[in-house]
């Protein structure tokens, strides 16, 4: 990502704000974090998925829904 961002720092920049607006909402404590808080990237993306992922508050893994914040 380095190599990348230092070659389009206006893209990468766009990618991060983006990432930033996906949230995922964990069912077990809920909490909210967004795609940018686990360090991934999500850019020009529709819909939404359901990602197995780790709850950076509680710890728990679990099935989630990746949604845009309106
Ligand atoms: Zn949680």
């Amino acid at each position: 990502m380095g190599l990348f961002t230092s070659l389009f720092p206006n893209l990468g920049k766009k990618m991060q704000e983006e990432s930033r607006e996906w949230i995922y909402h964990c069912n077990e404590c809920g909490a909210d974090f967004s795609v940018a808080d686990i360090g991934g990237v999500r850019y020009k993306a529709a819909g939404n998925p359901k990602r197995k992922q780790k709850c950076i508050k509680c710890g728990q893994t679990s099935w989630m829904t990746l949604s845009k914040r309106k």
